[in-house]
Parts: structure tokens; sequence; C-alpha cells
């Protein structure tokens, strides 16, 4: 018999007829012979409501019971789910984070995961039952308080479990048919892929392709889970996130190759995988930096203290007459002013001028395995969105990834044009099933 975790979505489980279809389809998948461990998201936009509320009690929630609130909207969800299963006349049972043993550490709002016990779990399983987990919530031992494993950590629920209960298969249910080429709600001519490398998933999701939380993709790298992204709305296969670090690589793409032909599809490998993009980061300038050597050094050191994620750093070209530079880079929007105010209590030491803070900017990725060997992509992408009329202010490159930052409002744009400069456009326009993109 295999066990298959399967995680659903907010938007797969926005309503009551929703959940119903989805007890429907996993007793389906038990009825099939198969164990079945599923994580379950919020209802809808469930978490961002409560993240609402929460702002109109106060401005800063402190996190200890913004993670307490917010852990409520995946009890909702998994007790509902557990419920339209029993009705059907199999038994379901749900847990909590903590009571499946998602052990992690104290970071309210970005707890990692550092252990998994999932000895109930495994207990009820045995048991015949089929067992719904609450998704992206743990339990610190530290603390002895609840945790939440960030936005979209419902993803890295379904992944550890996986790992730990050592699954055939990891599928993530969705409102889409898989990972896209492109977000389909911004590029509607995004094509479905079939299958696509840890490597470039891990680049697209740290690129803003919310499909997967990039922390799932790193765990199932690490720990070899396969992964099948797919829609809840619909029976078709969605894309395999393959491990190629792992021995049976090779053999699992060929046998994925070959159920392609079969069905009449070339399978060419392709330069490039997809455009991801973003709107979630912001742009901070420190302003007449003198250039002498160390100044990078102390300004970063700054940054660093407050823990944000830095993205990209630019530093400009010292103008000759005064002999001072500008330097820019990009963070995450949550983490501005906190890092706007840990520069301006150091300004006098590092002599700086002033600070800009722009949060109207957008990011735009192009990932691609193939373009390690490729020479004329980034070309090829500066050429497109100057067809287009797009300015460039930031590029950063890694590997197999180009990523530039425009203005907010043209990066949409440019992220069709760059999709169809580099052929991916599909014939058909994507389905999307639900879901607010909230
Ligand atoms: P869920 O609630 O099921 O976790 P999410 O909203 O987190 O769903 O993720 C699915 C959404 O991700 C899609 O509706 C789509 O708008 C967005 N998305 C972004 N990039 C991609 C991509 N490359 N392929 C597919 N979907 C993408
Ligand atoms: N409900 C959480 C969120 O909206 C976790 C998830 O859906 O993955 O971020
Ligand atoms: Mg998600």
């Amino acid at each position: 018999m295999a066990l298959i975790v399967q995680k659903y979505g907010g938007s797969s489980v926005a309503d009551p007829e929703s959940i119903k279809r989805v007890a429907k389809r996993i007793v389906e998948t038990r009825k099939a012979g198969n164990e079945v461990v599923v994580a379950v998201s919020a209802m809808g936009d469930t978490t961002d409501e409560l993240i609402d509320l929460a702002h109109q009690v106060t401005p800063i929630p402190e996190p200890r019971e913004l993670d307490m609130l917010l852990t409520a909207g995946e009890r909702i969800s998994m007790a509902l789910l557990a419920m339209a299963i029993k009705s059907m006349g199999y038994d379901a049972r749900s847990f909590t984070g903590s009571q499946a043993g998602m052990i992690t550490d104290a970071r309210h709002g970005a707890a990692r995961i550092v252990d998994v016990t999932p000895g109930r779990i495994r207990e009820a399983v045995d048991e015949g039952a089929i067992v719904i987990v609450a998704g992206f919530q743990g339990f610190s031992r530290e603390s002895r308080d609840i945790t939440t494993l960030g936005r979209g950590g419902s993803d890295t629920t379904a992944v550890a479990l996986a790992a730990a209960l050592e699954a055939s298969v990891c599928e993530i249910y969705t409102d889409v048919d898989g990972v896209f080429t492109s977000d389909p709600r911004v590029v509607p001519m995004a094509k479905k892929i079939d299958y696509i490398t840890s490597e470039e998933m891990l680049e697209l999701a740290a690129s803003g392709a919310k499909v997967l939380h990039i922390r799932a993709v790193e765990y199932a790298r690490r720990h070899g889970v396969t992964l099948h992204v797919r829609s809840s709305f619909n029976n078709g296969e969605g894309t395999y996130v393959l491990n190629e670090t792992t021995d049976d690589y090779a053999e699992k793409l060929a046998a994925l190759q070959g159920r392609l032909q079969e069905r009449g599809k070339t399978v060419e490998e392709p330069i490039i995988a997809g455009v991801a993009t973003d709107l979630s980061e912001a742009k901070i300038t420190v302003v007449g930096v003198p250039d002498v050597p160390g100044k990078a050094a102390q300004i970063f050191k700054i940054v660093a203290k407050t823990n944000a994620n830095i993205d990209m750093i630019v530093q400009n070209v010292s103008a000759a007459a005064t002999s001072l530079t500008d330097i820019s880079f990009t963070l995450p929007k949550g983490d501005g002013q906190r890092v706007l105010q840990a520069l301006r209590a150091e300004q006098s030491d590092v002599g700086f001028q002033s600070l800009q803070y722009d949060d109207q900017i957008g990011k735009l990725a192009l990932v691609g395995a193939g373009m390690r060997s490729n020479a004329g992509v980034s070309a090829a992408l500066f050429d497109a969105l100057f067809t287009a009329g797009i300015n460039i202010e930031m590029i950063s490159t890694s590997e197999i990834r180009i990523s530039v930052v425009t203005r907010a409002d043209t990066v949409a744009e440019a992220a069709r044009v760059v999709h169809k400069a580099f052929g991916l456009d599909a014939e058909t326009q994507a389905v999307v099933y639900a879901g607010t993109g909230r």
C-alpha cells in the first residue's frame, strides 16, 4: 500500500461545497488503495482576513498572539474536512500542527521545522484513518508556544510530513493546473510545465512564483521528496518537481518523458523554464556614501543586524568631483521601515548624506538551467524590454537566473513581453479555477 501526502490550498477549500468536493477526492485516493495524509490550508482568504482583523486592534500585533490567531484558520478547515470525510463513511481525524509533531524553532511568523515526530499520525494511519493535519503551524519546544511557518507555509507542512512518513509522492493541490511558465494571472498565455528540476523551481519560488513555498522546495530537495503540483478542480496531471540531486533522478525523468511521449508530447529541454514577477519588494538607496574602503561593509553590517533579507545590491560609480557614491539594495517591503531606522541611527558614523525609500518597484526574473550554456539570454531579455519601452533600474544574475527591477506598474507588461520574446507563449490561455489572487 502506498502512502500519499496531499495538500489542499485555501482556494481549494474556500467554502462548504469545495470542502465536500475535496473530501470526495481524498476518499477516492483512499478507495484506490492508498493511505492518505492531508495537509490543509485555511479556507479562502481567511489568513489575510485574520491579519486585517489584528491590524484593526493594533498597528503592530504581538508576534506570539498573531500566530495564535492565524493558526485558528487551519483549525477550522481541518475539522470541517474531517467531518465531511466522516459523513461519507470513512474514518478521518484532524490534528493541529503540535499534535502532528511539527516541531519548530521559536521564530514567530517565520518558524523553521527542526524535527517531525509523527507518532500520532502514524498510529491513526495504521488504524486505517485518513489523517488531516493543519498546515502552516508548529510548536516550539524552546518557548512552548504555537508558531507559524510564514505565508504559504502549508506546502512546507505537507513536504515535511511526506519526508517523515516516507510517502511515495507529495501532491500539492491548488487553483491552477500546475507550475506554469509564468503566473497565469499575470501572463494569460503562460504554459503548463510537465516537469521542472528542483533547482529551477527554487529560483522561481525565490523570485516570487508563489505556487510553491520556497522552503517546501528546499525541504523536498534535501529529503528527496517528489512534488506533484496539480489542480484540485480536475484530474489532469500537473507538474512534477524532480530532484536532480538524487540517484533515481534519471530513472524518474525517463519514466515521465516516456509517459509524455506516449501522449504525443515533445519533450526537449527548454533553455528557459519560466518568468517570475514580484511586487513585494522595496528599494533603499543610501545617497552620498564616501567612496573609501570599508563603507559597504559598515552599511551592510547595520542592515544584517536587522535580520532583513537583502536581495539585489548595486553601487554606482562615484562622482569624480565629490568622491561620493550611492548604494542601492532591495528588500521585502515588510523589512523596509526597520532597516531605514537602523541606518538613520548610524548616519553620522557612516557619513552618508541621505536615505531614499522606493516601494513602487517590481522585479522580474527569467529562470532556466539552459542559460548556463547560452550567452545570448541577457541580451535578448534587455532587447525585449527596450522594444516595449520598459526602463531597467537594476540587474542581478545567478548561474540560472537574470533578475531586473522596473517600475511596479510596468512589471506585468514586462513579463508578458519577455514571455513572448522567449517563445514561451502557449496556444491558448491558461485557466485559473478559483482564488482571488490575494
Ligand atoms: P494555494 O492557496 O493553493 O496555496 P497559492 O495562491 O499559494 O495557492 O498559489 C497558487 C497561485 O500561484 C496561482 O493561482 C497563481 O496565480 C500563482 N502563481 C505564481 N506563479 C506561478 C507559476 N509560475 N505557475 C503557476 N501559478 C503561479
Ligand atoms: N494559510 C496560510 C497562508 O495563507 C498558509 C498557506 O495557505 O499555505 O499563508
Ligand atoms: Mg500557497
